[in-house]
């Protein structure tokens, strides 16, 4: 049966991704099945996106609902949950406006035309570069992959589009000494996360604010993996004392289902008019429901929030743990709340696929970080049982 069905996938899709040999059917909470029944425990949540865990009920049942009353219409026409998301989006961060799109590059295209235009609004000359980090991942499409600091990713896409230039990640001379006339802006994700699960270093982000307030710069976080309470709080830049002046957020925002967004102070904002930007699908009914009903969840049940940092805590604890015991194998441990990365002496890819055969579905990035991102429900009973196979796989691999 999965033989089948992963032999068609072969035939019928391009060959983008280096898939598992799982074929998964099913989802519940933190576990998921495959077409064979067999069970997983799932540490990946879709890369930060199931932040509630598999079918919430309570998205599951706004999604039902909307379906049955409204799927589509025009953003020529006002649209109940998308202003009620808005408005949540709006209370729960210091930006002032929302835009909706349908996923995280098409949140960076629309935070990078937005830092141009306010720019062109506003500056006597031509600005329109952005200084973005090695080691970023801001998405595939052609302006994000050219934001994005990774050789492999911009790789045979050339020629780029023009007016990125990158610094070294928690390097702030590095920054203001690439600051020109023509700079407009700084991209920035707070953690980064694709790039191996790397921690802003202290007072990085807050030098990296003060850099772009000397020199009229917007900050652009790039929140699409760090929001939606992944690392303990709504979004990640309340843990450093600053405040963006563009935030750019997908992954969970929808709970599963595809969202995205681009929000902005006012003033920001404001250079975007009628026809400066659009999405036919971007805050859709359906989209917008779901989005709404993933925020409602984590900010009202008061758990969410707190487990993030309670058993981010303890999961960080046991990772340290597991490094004591493997010390020639284990070269780090990083991360905040549910968003933690193991960086490994070698490559991660056969300590995932032991792992998957374990049950237990893990993610690796950047060649050698374990990195975990499990929906918020995860409790320490299942964190135990991760490390128990961890353990057994490290013995045999990883010695
Ligand atoms: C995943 C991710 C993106 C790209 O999002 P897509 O929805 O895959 O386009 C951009 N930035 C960050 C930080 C991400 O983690």
């Amino acid at each position: 049966m999965d033989k089948k069905f992963i032999d068609d996938s072969k035939k019928y899709l391009m060959n983008t991704y280096n898939r598992f040999p799982i074929v998964l059917r099913k989802g519940r909470g933190m576990k998921v099945w495959g077409s064979d029944g067999k069970e997983y425990l799932d540490f990946v949540g879709g890369i930060a996106v199931n932040c509630l865990g598999h079918c919430h009920p309570r998205v599951v049942i706004a999604i039902q609902k909307q379906a049955q009353r409204l799927l589509h219409v025009s953003n020529l026409y006002h649209i109940e949950p998308q202003i009620r998301l808005a408005k949540l989006l709006v209370e729960n961060s210091c930006a002032d406006k929302a835009f909706f799109c349908n996923s995280g590059a098409e949140a960076i295209e629309g935070a990078i035309k937005l830092a141009r235009k306010y720019a062109k609004d506003h500056a006597p000359h031509d600005k329109y570069e952005i200084i973005s980090a090695h080691g970023s991942f801001h998405g595939r499409t052609l302006a994000a992959l050219s934001a994005t600091g990774q050789e492999k990713i911009r790789k045979g896409f050339e020629p780029l589009v023009p007016g990125f230039k990158h610094v070294p990640f928690n390097d702030i001379n590095a920054l203001k000494e690439s600051v020109t006339d023509h700079t407009c802006a700084v991209l920035l994700e707070p953690i980064q996360g694709e790039g191996g699960i790397r921690m802003p270093s202290e007072d990085y982000l807050r030098g990296v604010r003060r850099i772009c307030d000397e020199n009229r710069l917007l900050l652009i976080l790039d929140e699409i993996q760090t929001g939606m309470g992944r690392t303990g709080k709504f979004l990640a830049y309340e843990h450093f004392n600053i405040k963006p002046d563009i935030i750019t957020l997908a992954k969970g925002l929808g709970g599963g289902v595809a969202i995205g967004a681009v929000l902005a102070k006012e003033a920001v904002a404001a250079a975007f008019q009628h026809g400066s930007h659009a999405s036919t699908f971007g805050g859709n009914p359906l989209a917008c429901a779901a989005a709404e009903a993933t925020i409602n969840t984590l900010l009202e049940d008061g758990f969410l929030l707190d487990n993030c940092r309670r058993t981010g805590k303890y999961f960080f604890d046991k990772l340290e743990t597991l490094k004591k015991e493997f010390p020639s194998g284990i070269i780090d441990v990083r991360g905040l709340g549910l968003m933690l990365g193991l960086e490994l002496t070698k490559t991660g890819g056969p300590i995932v696929e032991a792992c998957a055969k374990r049950g237990v579905l893990i993610n690796c990035t950047s060649g050698n970080v374990l990195r975990f991102t499990p929906p918020l429900i995860v409790v320490e009973k299942e964190i135990d049982h991760l490390m128990d196979v961890l353990e057994d796989i490290f013995e045999r691999l990883l010695q």
